[in-house]
């Protein structure tokens, strides 16, 4: 293997995989180490035993024109990974299953109107008058100017909403969209990311999820093949040891297979792995490195992957009761034990997406999942699972006739598959950082580290919006500050 790089970027993961190709395309020789034995981090796809699925429910939210199309266009690869829809049928019905405080399953179903306010009626059984607030909501989310959006930094997106009478079955979605797509509570999270993000450009926009041909973790593939076809070098089963610090600079990493020199280094590994473990923390000033140790985590999904011989689910969607949102008093009460009746479940359907990834028999796999604590060594994973599988069967009569076999994760699977544990309860966080008013907007870190020919890209920092979006938009805001750095001319 060549020694000799421009740049060497540390894990294959949304945020690794799309800088490396967008480096490679603006010229650059670029090695992608990666750990694992394919791209994709923690929305990698796998293939076994005739099914093609992500670990866990992984579908790219909001849909919709993304970064991850931008990326595919750049690099002129749009063509190998086209965008898969289910039939309309599939897709708008059953998308929401919603528990009623008398105990029944309420699906939503597909309704003639063009707003969607009208099947949040019919799933909820709300009288047009009871809806009259979630119309003066939406009223006021489509009102907001971007100025005013901004200007909502600092104000949690629950006191936002406070203003609004809710009713309890939309106020539920509201949250359990919020935790799904954040993972962390209502209470925290900036009004001004959950109106643009989740409010406005999904729920209200008639957002939908997107998926593509082969599952999100071909885009990536994709992304990291390019990086072998120009010029670069794509390394899996190469977990990185150490970051080489020379003369105040990162110039290189060290691996298994040998040490490898750059002129700079991007980290997908996560920032507090990266600055903590792999580079060390003599290298960076001590308030730095305090205020890296100190960042918080997203919570945790842990949950089920369901092989069944006939169709139960539909694509994706939630499934859950009016308490089953929840701020951080509910999270902190769920990690002590007190769950409420109804956990909140999510799930996808990769062959429903893609039929190509399971066998044509009706079988599918189905990824289901539930909040929990990030902590790989907590034992809250365990009561999730066993909490999913009790609600699932209540919800799904019909699952329980059709399980060939189940395969739990837990936060530690999230742990060993993408990211060191190096800080107390941190590790087998969803996003990564926690987006927190304290860690969001001009809170969040930096991608830039004080380690000059040291950047940080994914999750925790550079990008804007949300999980897998959020990696992608990194790749390409964490390139244009590299390129800056290394003087090369900006892509086109
Ligand atoms: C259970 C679960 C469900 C989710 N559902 C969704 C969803 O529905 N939609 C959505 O958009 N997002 C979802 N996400 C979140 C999404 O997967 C993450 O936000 C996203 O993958 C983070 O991207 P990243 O590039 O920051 O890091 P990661 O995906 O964590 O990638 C980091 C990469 O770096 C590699 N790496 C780490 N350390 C080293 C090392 N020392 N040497 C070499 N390589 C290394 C890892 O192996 C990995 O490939 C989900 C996540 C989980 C866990």
């Amino acid at each position: 293997m060549d020694a000799q790089h421009d740049i060497i970027v540390i894990g294959a993961g949304p945020g690794g995989a799309s800088i490396a190709a967008l480096l490679a395309e603006a010229g650059l020789k670029v090695l992608l180490a990666e750990k694992n034995d394919r791209a994709g981090g923690k929305a990698m796809t796998l293939h076994r035993q005739g099914y093609g699925y992500e670990m866990w429910p992984v579908i790219a939210i909001p849909g919709g024109p993304s970064r991850y199309d931008e990326l595919l266009k750049q690099i002129h690869r749009e063509d190998d990974v086209p965008l898969s829809v289910p039939p309309p049928d599939l897709s708008q019905n059953g998308g929401i299953v919603y528990h009623t405080d008398d105990g029944r399953w309420l699906r939503m179903a597909a309704v003639e109107s063009d707003n969607p306010l009208d099947s949040f009626a019919q799933t909820f059984e709300l009288t047009a008058e009871e809806m009259q607030p979630v119309v003066e909501m939406a009223m006021a989310v489509f009102a907001l100017s971007e100025d005013e959006i901004d200007a909502l930094e600092e104000i949690p997106i629950l006191d936002w909403l406070a203003r609004y009478d809710l009713p309890a079955g939309p106020l539920a979605y509201i949250g359990v969209m919020l935790n799904m797509f954040f993972l962390v509570g209502p209470d925290r999270i900036p009004a001004s990311e959950a109106i643009r993000i989740c409010l406005r450009g999904f729920m209200l926009a008639g957002g939908e999820f997107q998926y593509w041909r082969g599952g999100i973790g071909r885009t990536l593939e994709v992304a990291a093949e390019y990086v072998a076809e120009h010029g670069g070098t794509f390394v899996t089963k190469a977990k990185v040891e150490r970051i080489i610090v020379e003369d105040g600079r990162a110039t290189g990493i060290v691996t298994p297979a040998g040490e490898f020199r750059a002129r700079a280094v991007v980290s997908n590994a996560g920032i507090q792995p990266t600055v903590l473990k792999l580079t060390g923390e003599e290298h960076f000033p001590p308030e730095y490195v305090e205020y890296v140790r100190n960042l918080e985590p997203s919570w945790g999904i842990a949950g089920i992957r369901y092989f069944l011989d006939a169709p139960v689910f539909p694509p994706a969607g939630l499934a859950f009761g009016d308490r089953s949102w929840w701020t951080t008093q509910r999270y902190e009460a769920a990690r002590a034990g007190d769950w409420p009746d109804i956990p909140q479940l999510y799930w996808s359907t990769p062959a429903l997406w893609d039929p190509g990834l399971a066998p044509a028999d009706g079988s599918q796999v189905v990824l289901i999942g539930t909040l929990a604590d990030p902590d790989p060594d907590s034992s809250m994973s365990e009561d999730a699972i066993a909490r999913i599988h009790a609600t699932a069967l209540e919800a799904w009569p019909s699952l329980g006739d059709h399980i060939t076999r189940q395969e739990p994760y837990s936060t530690k699977s999230v742990s060993n598959l993408t990211r060191d544990a190096v800080v107390p309860g941190a590790g087998g966080e969803c996003i990564g950082i926690a987006q927190t008013m304290e860690q969001e907007g001009r809170n969040k870190p930096k991608a830039r580290t004080p380690l000059p020919g040291l950047y940080i890209v994914g999750c925790d920092a550079g990008g804007r919006g949300v999980a897998t979006h959020q990696a992608v938009d990194s790749g390409f805001r964490v390139a244009d500050l590299v390129l800056e750095d290394l003087g090369v001319a900006p892509r086109t």
